[in-house]
């Protein structure tokens, strides 16, 4: 088995540094890392002049990691009223934020429509709930396909959209397309998101061999002008040590190939590529860094740390694999058995089940890896159990504290003006 290796980003001595100011568990970001890869994203699409990436926002909704990212010229993909309104604050202009979201209330368009975001629709019928919604129908809109079926890449199924609630299906998106042309469109895009945390370089290539070529035929059968097509997000990363990474430049090449096979020879040269990347953008550039509180031997041996499923739900949720190094002990043999385990009353609340790791001892700081998307903005309020701090790891070394931890306050917030809030005091 091949390892491509998993280092962290923070030492031993890092960590109980950043722990003196701020105590665990704490997410961590690593500003080099993110503006690395976000350069490398971008000149592996710089072959397309219209190439855009929105920020997937839902996963990692910080916007002092956002304006990392639009250093390298990218825009915000929101989903709902709260990511809009993040986009907003941020400053962000209507060409620099999209709006995919679903079963969307009308307040929700309304919002995404006075911003001037553009619109990704998700369903048929939104055509004209939109249209009632906002009073006329943008010039410039996106549909999102789902063509059903499985999604399969070299005969091995990869997802399978025909169970997903999103999008139009092949029919809907040509009626769609056409109702939408004499509505008044004039610039049309084309979405789908048809496989999650793929870690393959032939992803977005398939993706983009299907979206293209249901392009030219709406645009011979629609004459819709099709002005950018959205691969949307699904390039995954390798939580696990023995997977090899994506490589994006390979990824944007080989989009291009099938961009010239099929848009160029159709006259579609003009159309610029968008994607909405979350977990790739910042997935492998966030640690949760932890604190060993407690062992506990029974019938197995648990390790007991400060954090919980309330800062990182991925394990508890899908059973997902996340990493783990104990710090200051990353050359030491792991051969010992264990449990890894949060403070919840729920026997899911584990990080690592029946994994190996180096001996560990109570005071440790463990880093759990690949935390950057879809792991704070994935937290909760269960048990109690309060939001931690976020970090950021600056490039010059420093340590900037980008959203306080919560307190009881903030939990109890929202009995704000009630009687018994009275009885609470905080201060
Ligand atoms: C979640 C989501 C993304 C980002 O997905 P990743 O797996 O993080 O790349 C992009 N677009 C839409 C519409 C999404 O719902």
């Amino acid at each position: 088995m091949r390892e491509y290796g998993k280092k962290a980003f923070v030492t031993k001595e890092m960590a109980e540094e950043i722990a003196k100011t701020y105590p665990t568990p704490f997410h961590i970001y690593d500003e080099k890392g993110i503006r690395e890869n976000a350069m490398a994203l971008r000149e592996a699409f710089a072959w397309n002049r219209g190439y855009k990436e929105f920020f997937a926002v839902k996963a990692t909704p910080n916007p002092y990691l956002i304006d990392i990212l639009r250093d390298f010229g990218c825009g915000c993909d929101c989903s709902s009223l709260t990511e809009l309104m993040l986009g907003e604050a941020m400053g962000m202009k209507g060409e620099d934020i999209m709006f995919s979201a679903n079963d969307t209330p009308a307040e929700e368009f309304a919002y995404a429509a006075k911003l001037g975001a553009t619109i990704n629709l998700d369903d048929y019928t939104h055509i004209d709930f939109l249209e009632k919604t906002i009073g006329y129908i943008p010039k410039t809109i996106s549909c999102r396909y789902n063509p059903g079926g499985y999604f399969s890449i070299s005969n091995s199924i990869m997802d399978t959209p025909k169970d997903a609630k999103y999008g139009f299906t092949t029919e809907q998106l040509f009626e769609g397309f056409r109702v939408l042309k004499e509505k008044g469109v004039e610039n049309f895009g084309i979405h789908a998101f048809l496989a999650s945390n793929t870690v393959t370089n032939e992803y977005y290539p398939a993706l983009a061999r299907t979206l293209f070529e249901v392009a030219v035929r709406l645009k011979e059968e629609t004459g819709a002008h099709i002005a950018f097509i959205n691969l949307s997000g699904g390039i995954g990363i390798p939580y696990k040590p023995d997977q090899e990474p994506n490589d994006i430049r390979v990824i944007g090449e080989g989009v291009r190939k099938v961009y010239e096979e099929i848009l160029t020879p159709a006259g579609m040269g003009d159309v610029a590529i968008y994607t909405e990347l979350g977990r790739f953008m910042m997935g492998p550039y966030g640690h949760l860094v932890t604190r060993v509180i407690h062992e506990k031997h029974t019938h197995k041996e648990y390790i007991g740390v400060d954090a919980c499923a309330a800062n990182l739900m991925r394990p508890a949720m899908y059973g997902a694999y996340h990493h783990i190094t104990v710090l200051g002990k990353e050359d030491a043999p792991c051969d010992h058995l264990y449990d890894v385990t949060g403070s919840l009353c729920e026997n899911n609340d584990k990080f690592a089940i029946d994994r190996m790791l180096p001996q560990i001892e109570i005071g440790d700081y463990l880093v759990i890896h690949d935390t950057g998307a879809h792991g704070f903005s994935m937290g909760y309020n269960y048990n109690g159990r309060l939001w931690s701090a976020e970090l950021l790891l600056k490039e010059d070394g420093k340590v900037q504290l980008i959203r306080r931890a919560q307190t009881p306050r903030d939990y109890f917030a929202t009995f704000d003006g009630m009687d018994i809030f009275d009885k609470f005091k905080f201060e």
